[in-house]
């Protein structure tokens, strides 16, 4: 999932307390991180895990057998590299969804195909429909009200857009459930992506959204445009989509180095599920394999730190981050120890550092464990939030979160695209990234003080509202909320 990035100033005046106690002075780089950069940057061992992952497997959409296959593959690695207590933690899927084919045509007054795609955990069109086409342009949520008369039975266009306090994941849902209720055949989104390229994605509708939802390339909606200039235009779709609801489990794949101080933790994250039209190589196969080849270096070099490093590798990210949420529910009870949730998920780029999502209580800490990537040019720190990706469950549950800070380079041209394969992904690149994921994961489990304590219920609350992020987390614990 694509991080939504909240730019704050006012976290930065944000009072949380300062609960813990800061180191002196920043500890010394030690000969362990010049070890462990140096495996991450020669061994070439996450690049080769990778392409195993994206071309034996493919992509691996949530209860997928590829889904399957990849944890699989997960635990057997792990296991290997006598990592300890590899093992799944299995959660209650509510339901599973296959795209099957996904057509779209002109019919009046030309005829011509379109390419579209079918956005994930939505119906499709029970058989071939053809309606009337309406463009309603560039919503956001103040233009939630569609005008029925106009749309029933049609085939709309519309682009959801984002305001202050509504991210436009959650503007997309809002408008489907409006759409539906307003008996509209179909909502068409265009496209962001070049080339005719198509996006997909389940925020929002899971465990299954009111309408058929399709991504319409930028291309083919400027000439819908056109044509609709001049007179009506009819369109037939034809998809179908297919729901299981039948009782199903997916899998989080834990594995650990048991630290020396009883009862702390710092968890180190990445999500295996991915979409299928490509090979969810950059979202997320990347962090996936960063995070694999860390344990497997960390355990390599013997280190056994002051707090447990637990790796673990989430499915259901792509549906509403559903094995991050699994987690938090099965380790309730464990949470006051969880020192630090560090998480990859914005692909192999260039290292900065590490957005710490408006937790400016523990800016100087951080600063202080990470000093030791400044060689790497990934020593930096920013307060930047979001909610949609791994780490959201736990910033609400009030646990310092970390996800790593990479330069943008060309992951939103690939995101959830067919274009998301393993030769995107630049090694020299991955494998700064695993050193840098590796050296904070140990760092921060090794520190003498932990960065910072668990906010409150209150305090968590109060930081999600400060920042802006409320709304996200409400459209994801409470699909449909917003309708
Ligand atoms: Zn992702």
């Amino acid at each position: 999932m694509k991080a939504h990035r909240v730019c704050i100033a006012v976290a930065a005046a944000l009072y949380l307390g300062s609960g813990a106690a800061l180191p002196q002075a920043p500890m010394e780089a030690d000969e362990r991180v010049d070890r462990i950069v140096g495996m991450a940057m020669a061994r070439g061992g996450a690049y080769a895990f990778l392409q195993r992952l994206t071309d034996s497997i493919g992509g691996r959409v949530t209860g997928s057998a590829e889904s399957r296959a990849a944890a699989d593959l997960l635990v057997s690695t792990l296991r290997e590299a006598g990592l300890e207590d590899a093992h799944f933690e299995e959660y209650a899927l509510e339901s599973r969804w296959q795209h099957g084919r996904a057509v779209g045509r002109v019919v009046s007054p030309v005829a011509r195909s379109l390419a579209v795609r079918s956005y994930g955990w939505v119906p499709g069109t029970r058989g071939e429909v053809t309606a009337s086409l309406v463009d309603l342009g560039a919503r956001a949520n103040d233009g939630l009200a569609v005008p029925s008369e106009r749309v029933r039975g049609a085939a709309v266009i519309v682009e959801p857009r984002a305001a202050k306090g509504a991210p436009a994941q959650v503007v997309r849902a809002a408008l489907a459930h409006a759409l539906a209720r307003a008996g509209a055949a179909a909502m068409l989104i265009p496209s962001d992506k070049p080339h005719r390229m198509l996006y997909t994605s389940a925020f929002g509708f899971y465990p299954g959204g009111p309408m058929p939802v399709l991504s319409v390339a930028r291309e083919d909606v400027l000439f819908l445009r056109r044509l609709l200039a001049s007179e009506p235009v009819r369109v037939t779709l034809d998809v179908a989509n297919t729901f299981d609801a039948s009782p199903a489990q997916e899998r989080n794949v834990v594995a650990e180095i048991t630290g020396t101080t009883p009862g702390e933790v710092v968890l180190v994250g990445a999500h295996f599920d991915s979409w299928d039209p490509g090979q969810g190589a950059q979202d997320d196969g990347v962090g996936v394999a960063a995070i694999l080849e860390a344990a497997r270096i960390l355990k390599s070099l013997g280190i056994r730190p002051r707090r447990t490093i637990r790796f673990v590798f989430f499915s259901g990210e792509e549906q509403g981050l559903l094995g991050s949420r699994a987690y938090i529910e099965t380790h309730r009870a464990e949470l006051d120890g969880l020192r630090a949730a560090v998480i990859m998920d914005s692909g192999a780029q260039t290292p900065r550092g590490f957005m710490i999502h408006g937790r400016s209580d523990i800016e100087a800490a951080t600063r202080s464990v990470l000093a030791p990537l400044a060689a790497l040019g990934a020593s930096g720190v920013s307060l930047e939030a979001s909610f949609d990706m791994d780490h959201g469950p736990f910033l609400a549950a009030g646990v310092p979160v970390f996800t790593l800070w990479v330069d943008e380079g060309e992951y939103d041209t690939h995101h959830h695209a067919i274009s998301d394969t393993f030769d995107k992904v630049d090694p020299h690149m991955l494998a700064l990234d695993t050193a840098v994921m590796a050296v904070a994961a140990y760092r921060l489990a090794d520190a003498a003080d932990a960065p910072a304590r668990r906010l409150s219920a209150a305090e968590a609350t109060h930081l999600l509202e400060t920042l802006g992020l409320e709304s996200l987390r409400r459209a994801v614990y409470e699909p449909g909320g917003s309708r």
